[in-house]
C-alpha cells in the first residue's frame, strides 16, 4: 500500500439514540452518534418505529382522519412544513 495517500483507518465508538453502543473501524477519525442501529431498526426488530421529531406524521394523520370521518376541513390555513 502506498504511504501517505490513505486516510487513517482506525477504531471509533458508535453510539445510538436507543442506547446501544459498539466499536467499529472507520476512516472518519471521530466517534459517531446514530439515530438508528441494527439493534433498534424496524428491519431487525420487526416492530414499527417512526422517527418523527417534528410531529409531521401526527399532523398528517389528524388531517386525514378528519377527512375520512366525512367532515369538511375547517382550517385551510394549516400549512405543511
Ligand atoms: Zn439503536
Amino acid at each position: 500500500m502506498k504511504q501517505g495517500i490513505h486516510p487513517e483507518y482506525k477504531e471509533i465508538k458508535v453510539a445510538c439514540s436507543c442506547g446501544n453502543a459498539f466499536v467499529t473501524s472507520s476512516t472518519l477519525g471521530r466517534d459517531l452518534q446514530l439515530e438508528v442501529c441494527s439493534k433498534c431498526h424496524p428491519f431487525y426488530t420487526g416492530k414499527q418505529k417512526i422517527v418523527d421529531t417534528a410531529g409531521r406524521v401526527d399532523r398528517f394523520r389528524q388531517k386525514y382522519a378528519r377527512k375520512g370521518a366525512g367532515e369538511q376541513p375547517q382550517d385551510q390555513q394549516e400549512q405543511a412544513g
